[in-house]
């Protein structure tokens, strides 16, 4: 089959449809999409909340964390006990399907009726505001946090300990404002950096110690400014910008952002990548068009997904020839159009479900096989009602469609949607998607300081200022410093937040975007920097190599091929 240029239904512009995309939706049978890949990806994380809120559990009551707005109301929110206790059994919402009616809103009839999960959170220790983690203890605030310790703010921290605002970090220990970061030790201020320790500052650097400003440095140790430097003065310029002021951090970041632009930049950041384009890669073989996918192979328009195989339009976790879902697995196979099922295969429409298989439309439930719309079926009568509710579907428009955003619970505006794809509360409310106001963690009370009124020092503090509640200088949003925070702030001598932890998690997404590529050509000509070698390929003039990028065209970083890059700074 040849590839195919189609107009995509929301948006209107032109997407094509590779030869192996269509390979791809005829083994797993569904029709090719009507839709672009990016519509397709905001529809989805449309229905991922990224707010931390409290609700009460609507079965005993208890208050827990959650990741549904106290506004939203009609839906049942069971907390992490109730979920998954024998109180209730979803098979008790099950009904007939009426071919009558479009099954999106037969669906919904019975969606807002089965309890979902409060917080998508479990097994932790003394960590009770982490939202869509996993055996956590004495962490704060924290999404997609699992198996980590004293660990505050961020997404994506994977079995770390003593790390405060972060984004996309595993196995680290003691770090500070870091994205992107591996086996790091005692770093502050890191972006794509793996096993450094004792540093500040670092891009794209690999094993080194005791550094600061330093980018794409490989195995050094004592270097500043990507120069050999005495322990000493590294030490005498550590004490000077870690003295818990606010003035000489933010000094430190701007020199940091001035030499980030200044550096050489590989056109895909990551490692061990074969045939694959997107970035934030790491041992992916023919994986296009991911962002922040690692272990896996033949996969395409996926994000933050881990050991997958064969899928397509998956944005969370691990799974198996799946297509257009949401947090699909632990162990996902086949899901389709599909969202938090964990431990399930062959499920389609399905949501909140866990170690089932053959489902379709289905919500909360679990151990269960051959159910629609939560009824239990034969395997015979399931597979007959499944393909004429396929024809059904075919002729409503409704097949080979995710979930429309309209059916999300969530305010857009609290979404991944709105981070990605961000809209005015006019834009969404015309649109028929739900907004929800902003609910700020600490609530207004008497004692409220501008962030003007914080002394520029955390040393002439003391943990009186975390009963205080401190308006964001960004976004005007009230936040308070948490003592456990304000402990890790003064033990390193940083300097107290001005902003709020969203504004904060705003900024690291910023770091991570955007997921989009262009085609470029090798920025190398030995003029735009100064290489230390000639390059084989082209030993003068510029590099002819062209690429797929998420670097703009019109960006001001240097970006190279991988064969110019290797040959500057492996
Ligand atoms: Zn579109
Ligand atoms: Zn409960
Ligand atoms: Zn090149
Ligand atoms: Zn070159």
């Amino acid at each position: 089959m040849n590839s195919e240029t189609k107009k995509c239904q929301n948006c209107k512009q032109s997407f094509t449809i590779e030869p192996d995309d269509f390979a791809f939706y005829k083994k797993i049978d569904v029709p090719p999409p009507t839709r672009c890949p990016s519509c397709r990806e905001q529809r989805r994380i449309a229905h991922r909340n990224m707010d931390y809120f409290l609700r009460n559990c609507d079965l005993c009551k208890k208050s827990s964390v959650s990741i549904w707005h106290p506004d939203v109301t009609g839906y049942k929110f069971y907390c992490n006990e109730c979920f998954w206790s024998d109180k209730w059994d979803g098979l008790e919402y099950g009904r007939d399907y009426d071919f009558n009616k479009p099954f999106f809103e037969q669906f919904e009839e019975m969606y807002k009726l089965v309890p979902k999960h409060i917080s998508n959170s479990m097994f932790h220790t003394n960590s009770p505001y982490v939202i869509n983690a996993r055996e956590d203890k004495d962490c704060y605030l924290g999404d997609e946090m699992d198996l980590s310790v004293r660990c505050m703010y961020g997404y994506a921290v994977q079995r770390c300990t003593d790390c405060v605002d972060c984004h996309y970090i595993n196995d680290c220990e003691i770090g500070y404002e870091l994205v992107k970061c591996e086996k790091c030790y005692n770093c502050f201020y890191c972006f794509d950096s793996h096993n450094c320790n004792d540093s500040a500052f670092l891009m794209s650097c690999r094993n080194v110690s005791n550094s600061l400003f330093c980018t794409n440095l490989r195995g050094v140790k004592n270097h500043i400014f990507n120069k050999p430097a005495t322990a000493e003065e590294i030490e005498k310029m550590k004490q000077e910008i870690f003295s818990g002021s606010s003035s000489k951090i933010e000094e430190a970041l701007k020199q940091f952002e001035e030499l980030k632009n200044k550096a050489l930049r590989r056109h895909i950041i990551g490692t061990n990548i074969q045939s694959s384009t997107g970035t934030f890669l790491a041992n992916c073989k023919n994986c296009k068009d991911c962002y922040s996918v690692d272990n896996s192979i033949n996969c395409r328009y996926c994000v933050d997904i881990h050991n997958s195989k064969d899928s397509m339009d998956i944005s969370i976790y691990e799974c198996e020839l799946s297509y257009d879902s949401l947090h699909a697995g632990p162990e996902g196979y086949k899901n389709i159009f599909s969202h938090l099922c964990w431990y399930c295969s062959e499920v389609f429409y399905a949501d909140d479900c866990h170690n089932s298989e053959l489902l379709f439309g289905c919500a909360g439930l679990k151990k269960k096989k051959y159910c629609i719309l939560n009824k239990q079926y034969s395997k015979e009568e399931y597979n007959k009602l499944k393909e004429k509710i396929i024809a059904h579907m075919t002729e409503t428009g409704e097949w080979g469609e995710y979930f429309p955003i309209s059916m999300s619970p969530h305010g857009y505006n609290h979404t991944f949607a709105q981070e990605f794809y961000p809209m005015t509360k006019e834009e969404m409310l015309a649109r028929g998607w739900k907004w929800y106001p902003e609910v700020d963690i600490a609530r207004r009370h008497n004692i409220e300081k501008e962030t003007a009124e914080l002394p520029d020092k955390i040393n002439i503090t003391s943990d009186e200022i975390c009963k205080e509640v401190v308006k964001c200088e960004a976004t005007g949003r009230f936040y308070r410093v948490h003592p456990q925070e304000y402990q890790f702030l003064k033990k390193h001598n940083l300097p107290l937040p001005r902003l709020s932890p969203k504004e904060r998690d705003h900024r690291r997404w910023n770091q991570t975007k955007p997921r989009k590529l262009w085609d470029r050509q090798c920025s190398c000509d030995y003029k735009v920097f100064e290489n230390s070698v000639k390059h084989q390929h082209h030993s003068e003039g510029r590099c002819p190599n062209k690429f797929k990028t998420s670097y703009a065209p019109d960006r001001k970083e240097i970006v190279y091929c991988e064969q110019c890059y290797n040959a500057e700074i492996v």
